[in-house]
């Protein structure tokens, strides 16, 4: 999971309409969720915005979704609380399976005796107040989700930990580690980026060998761009198992990527 800055995309004109309200009455005096209007919600302006918000991937697990995605609502709607349905900064992008296990009680935490959802137990990542995922959130060498210990006893962190655990995206992150550490191992440039990690600025020039520093400048390039960069699957837990294997960070590797565009343009 990492952090979204909501601003970054406009709420959609159809989430602003007049008719929007008259449909929150409509829901408001229904009997059940079946007279929500999903043509709101799930109006391809709304779609399209929360893509482009989410970069195509699942806002919890990180896995990249296209057609396969959905519009889930963060906290569930229900007709006791009607606006939540078509409320933008409800709105999610996300994969079938993290929407399925959402509904788990125990991601819910309730208004007393009533079966009305008060909140969701899980860290929104669009959220201002809400920890910063990625602050909160860190993965071991196996790479498995854990609390970093300054949030504990937050329960949202720790929701969020367990939720992130569960088997599908684990799979997926150990499918996207292996290819990574495959191309880490076919680009033979470790040793080269722990020097060029080192310098500040990087110079190539002074490498013990020009042409082998520029083939590992490509190289970061390459592996920033295939596995790092927010808009891959996973790429916040990539970046952890960066660091326990390598030594070295991905920011290291994306002042060396930035470093070989600067060094691409003048030879052009
Ligand atoms: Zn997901």
């Amino acid at each position: 999971m990492r952090s979204i800055d909501r601003r970054a995309e406009t709420c959609p004109a159809v989430l602003q309409s007049s008719s929007k309200y008259f449909h929150i009455l409509k829901y408001k005096l229904s009997q059940g969720p079946s007279k929500v209007n999903k043509s709101i919600y799930g109006h391809p302006d709304v779609v399209e915005a929360l893509k482009r918000l989410f970069s195509c991937k699942c806002s919890y697990c990180e896995i990249l979704i296209d057609e396969d995605g959905i519009v889930e609502h963060f906290i569930p709607h229900c007709p006791e609380r009607p606006k939540l349905a078509y409320d933008w900064s409800n709105l999610h992008w996300a994969c079938q399976s993290c929407s399925q296990r959402k509904r788990k009680k125990k991601y819910k935490e309730y208004i007393p005796r009533t079966t009305i959802v008060k909140n969701t137990l899980l860290i929104d990542p669009t959220s201002q107040s809400a920890p910063r995922p990625e602050i909160a959130i860190w993965y071991d060498d196996k790479l498995k989700a854990y609390v970093q210990n300054t949030f504990e006893v937050n329960i949202l962190a720790i929701k969020t930990v367990e939720f992130i655990n569960d088997n599908l995206p684990a799979t997926g992150r150990l499918i996207t580690y292996a290819s990574m550490m495959r191309f880490i191992a076919e680009s033979e440039c470790i040793t080269e980026w722990k020097i060029l990690s080192l310098q500040d600025p990087i110079d190539h020039k002074i490498c013990p060998n020009p042409d082998v520093s520029l083939k590992a400048l490509r190289a970061a390039d390459r592996l920033y761009k295939l596995f790092l960069n927010n808009t891959n699957s996973f790429s916040t837990s990539m970046r952890f198992a960066l660091g326990y294997q390598l030594g070295i960070n991905a920011m290291d590797i994306l002042r060396m990527s930035d470093y070989y565009g600067i060094i691409s343009a003048s030879a052009n």
